[in-house]
C-alpha cells in the first residue's frame, strides 16, 4: 500500500490487504486518514476497505473507486471514470482506466506519478485475469508512454521475478544488467524496488518493448507457435510464457 500526505496531515492510502498497516503509519506520522484510493477490487487491494468498516471507522471516510466495479467496493463515496480529476491535499490526480488485470481496474496520476496498481509492475506486469489481451496491451501501452520522469507506484514487490523473466526474453541487455544487480543489491539490504521510473521500465520492462526486433525475434526462438504480429500478440506471447514459470528453472540471476 502506499501512503500520500498533504501538508495538513491527512493521508490517502491507495489499496491494501488490511487496515493495520495504514494505521500504524498514520499514527506514527501524525496523519488523519481521510482518503481510499483504490485501483481494483482484488482481496489484497481493498482488505482495506472491510477491516476499516469492520471497525466502524470507513463510513466517516471519502472511498474512491472505478464507477464500473462500484457494488464490490465497500463505502464506495466517489466512484470515477475514465478522464476524471480527484483532488487530494491540493494536487489533483487524474484517472485512468486501465481494463486487463481486472475490468474496472483503474490508475491515479498526478504530480509526475502514476499510482498504477496491478497493471503495471516493476520490470513486468499483472496478470491477465479478465483481458481481453488487447485491452491490457493498450493499458501498458497508454501507461509506457508517460513522460520518462514518472514514479511509478505499483503494488507488489515482484521486481526479482520479473528481472529473471526479462532477462530471459532480452538476454545481454546492458540496462537490463545494470538494473537486475541495482535491484539485487536493494533487496540485499532488506530495500524496496518500488517506486521505479517510467525510464527505468521503458528501458527494460518487455512489456513495454514489443517493438523491439532484438524481443520478438527472442521470442519466435522461445514461442515459435505464437502470433507476434500485433502488439497485442507480442504482449500475450510475453505474459503467457511468464505464467509457465519457466524462466525460474533457466535464469540464474547470480551469474548477470
Ligand atoms: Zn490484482
Amino acid at each position: 500500500m502506499w501512503v500520500l500526505e498533504s501538508e495538513d496531515h491527512q493521508a490517502a492510502v491507495v489499496d491494501g490487504p488490511n487496515a493495520q498497516g495504514a494505521l500504524a503509519v498514520c499514527a506514527a506520522e501524525g496523519l488523519t486518514l481521510t482518503t481510499l484510493l483504490t485501483t481494483h477490487t482484488h482481496g489484497d487491494h481493498i482488505g482495506l476497505h472491510h477491516h476499516l468498516d469492520l471497525e466502524g471507522r470507513l463510513a466517516s471516510l471519502r472511498v474512491v473507486g472505478a464507477a464500473a466495479t462500484a457494488s464490490a467496493i465497500p463505502g464506495l463515496t466517489d466512484p470515477v471514470a475514465q478522464g476524471d480529476v480527484v483532488t487530494f491535499g491540493g494536487v489533483p490526480l487524474t484517472v485512468w482506466r486501465t481494463d486487463g488485470h481486472l475490468t474496472g481496474h483503474v490508475c491515479y496520476l498526478g504530480g509526475d506519478a502514476a499510482f498504477v496498481g496491478d497493471t503495471l509492475f516493476a520490470g513486468g506486469c499483472g496478470k491477465v485475469f479478465d483481458g481481453p489481451m488487447s485491452a491490457m496491451a493498450d493499458s501498458l501501452m497508454r501507461l509506457g508512454a508517460l513522460p520518462s520522469q514518472t514514479a511509478v507506484f505499483c503494488a507488489h514487490e515482484y521486481t526479482l521475478d520479473n528481472l529473471a523473466f526479462a532477462w530471459w526474453v532480452e538476454p545481454e541487455s546492458e540496462p537490463l544488467r545494470a538494473r537486475i544487480r541495482a535491484v539485487r543489491a536493494l533487496r540485499a539490504q532488506g530495500r524496496c524496488s518500488v517506486p521505479s521510473t517510467m525510464a527505468e521500465e521503458q528501458a527494460t520492462n518487455p512489456y513495454l518493448r514489443p517493438g523491439s526486433p532484438q524481443l520478438r525475434a527472442r521470442l519466435a526462438e522461445l514461442v515459435p507457435e505464437a502470433p507476434l504480429e500485433t502488439t497485442a500478440d507480442v504482449i500475450g506471447a510475453l505474459r503467457r510464457l511468464k505464467d509457465t514459470g519457466r524462466h525460474r528453472q533457466v535464469v540464474d540471476l547470480e551469474a548477470v
